[in-house]
Parts: C-alpha cells; sequence; structure tokens
C-alpha cells in the first residue's frame, strides 16, 4: 500500500517519483543513493568510493571521509611486534606489510602468524590480538565501535547466557542421576518386600499343609510312629508342591 509521493534525487535535488528507478532529469539510475558500507548512511553514487578486493572485485562503497576513518583511526598505529623464528631478530610488522619478511635473514613470515582475518566492516585486515570477535565475525575495536556501538555489551550477554545454558544443562544432569539412583533404592526395596511376602506365604502353606496332611494321615492310620513318619513325608512333599512353581 506504499502510495509513491515526490521527492528529491540524491545526486541533483531535483523532484521525482519515489517509485522511479532512474532520475528523469539527471538520468542517474541511484535516485535515492546509495548505503556507506562503514557509517551506514546515505550516499551519493557520484561521491562514492568503491572499495576493490585484491582480484579487482567490487567489495562495497563508502564516503571519503569513512574509508580515511578507516585508514587513519583504525589501522594507523596497528603494529605487532615479532621475532624472527631463524634469526631471533625483533620485527615490527604493520598492517600494511602484505609479505612480511626479516630484514636481517630474509625468513618469509607465514601469513597466518599475524593475521586473524579480515574486517567485516571495512575488509581490511585484521591483525591478531588486535582482533574482536562479535557474532563470529572478526572486527576492529573501532569497526565494532562502529557498526555495534554495544558490542561490549552483547557479547557480554550472549556469554552469560551460553554459561546459564550450561549451568541448567548440569542441573538436570544431577537431577536426572539422583532420581535414576532413588529409583533403584525403591526397586531394591520392593524385591525384598516380595520375597518376604513370598517366604511368609510358603511358612504358611507348609505349616497349614503339613497340619491338614498329619491329621488326614493320623486319621487313616492312627496316631502311630509309622503314620507320623509318613505325614512328615506328606508334608514335605505338600510344601515343595506350593513351593517349586514359585521359583
Ligand atoms: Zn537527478
Ligand atoms: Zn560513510
Ligand atoms: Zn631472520
Ligand atoms: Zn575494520
Amino acid at each position: 500500500m506504499n502510495q509513491p509521493y515526490l521527492t528529491n534525487c540524491a545526486e541533483c535535488e531535483r523532484k521525482i517519483s519515489s517509485s522511479a528507478y532512474q532520475c528523469p532529469h539527471c538520468q542517474t539510475t541511484s535516485p535515492f543513493g546509495i548505503t556507506c558500507h562503514i557509517c551506514k548512511n546515505k550516499l551519493r553514487k557520484s561521491r562514492a568510493i568503491e572499495v576493490l578486493d585484491s582480484q579487482g572485485e567490487p567489495l562495497y562503497s563508502a564516503h571519503e571521509g569513512c574509508l580515511n576513518w578507516v585508514k587513519e583511526e583504525v589501522l594507523g598505529n596497528q603494529k605487532i611486534f615479532y621475532q624472527c623464528p631463524v634469526c631471533q631478530t625483533n620485527i615490527t610488522i604493520s598492517h600494511s606489510t602484505s609479505t612480511p619478511t626479516c630484514p636481517k635473514c630474509g625468513h618469509y613470515f607465514m601469513t597466518n602468524e599475524y593475521y586473524a582475518g579480515r574486517c567485516k566492516l571495512c575488509r581490511n585486515t585484521v591483525l591478531k590480538g588486535f582482533e574482536i570477535k562479535y557474532d563470529y565475525e572478526i572486527y576492529h575495536k573501532l569497526c565494532a565501535n562502529k557498526a555495534y556501538p554495544n558490542w561490549e555489551i552483547e557479547e557480554k550477554q550472549r556469554q552469560q547466557k551460553r554459561q546459564e545454558k550450561e549451568r541448567n544443562k548440569r542441573q538436570l544432569e544431577e537431577a536426572k542421576a539422583e532420581e535414576a539412583r532413588k529409583i533403584s533404592l525403591e526397586e531394591l526395596g520392593q524385591g525384598i518386600f516380595n520375597f518376604s511376602i513370598a517366604l511368609l506365604l510358603g511358612v504358611t502353606i507348609l505349616l497349614i499343609g503339613s497340619g491338614i496332611s498329619g491329621l488326614v494321615v493320623a486319621a487313616m492310620f492312627g496316631f502311630s510312629s509309622l503314620g507320623k513318619i509318613i505325614g512328615l513325608i506328606v508334608a514335605i512333599l505338600v510344601f515343595l508342591t506350593y513351593l517349586l512353581p514359585k521359583k
């Protein structure tokens, strides 16, 4: 529902429609300007400076002042001190050193010895020890300040969140282990209880069985000592009959 309205051309400042692709007066194809990569403000395309990568492909456009800011403020005083691994000469490398070699023995430093990466904002080299990691990207400290003024606070909050998550996870695992211990103890208790009941039942059945069979045998054979022995044998048999299916 965006109705076109009249606005000013970024280049010639004459009136154009907000839906125009090209200014009818000055013919620019960016009548609303472009965004400066560094400061994120509007930028006239005719005033934009295009930054190219080493292959000559365009990286971004920015105000001249913004690029100067990067050069002077961000990169200006970056230096890193190394000792040559071959001859132990102390060497200073600045951000502009593209092929660092030892002035004494000519040893060539591998780039990853001092190279942390490319700044997400200005795309220039970030030296090791000068890099700011924010949201998995590398920045110069000043570039991070410019792109994300609250990066330090946000990064701290992120770290706290990570630690909290870890703490919660640990607590959950401990609670689970505790629960498992409790359950195994309960199972052991239940087992002892079941066994006691079974034993009690067995003894009861034995007593009743031997009593009844003793009476039956006594009624059949009289209370002779032979009858008592047979009664005992029958009682044992009855006991075994009750006990065996339980095992
Ligand atoms: Zn125009
Ligand atoms: Zn700018
Ligand atoms: Zn050397
Ligand atoms: Zn930067």
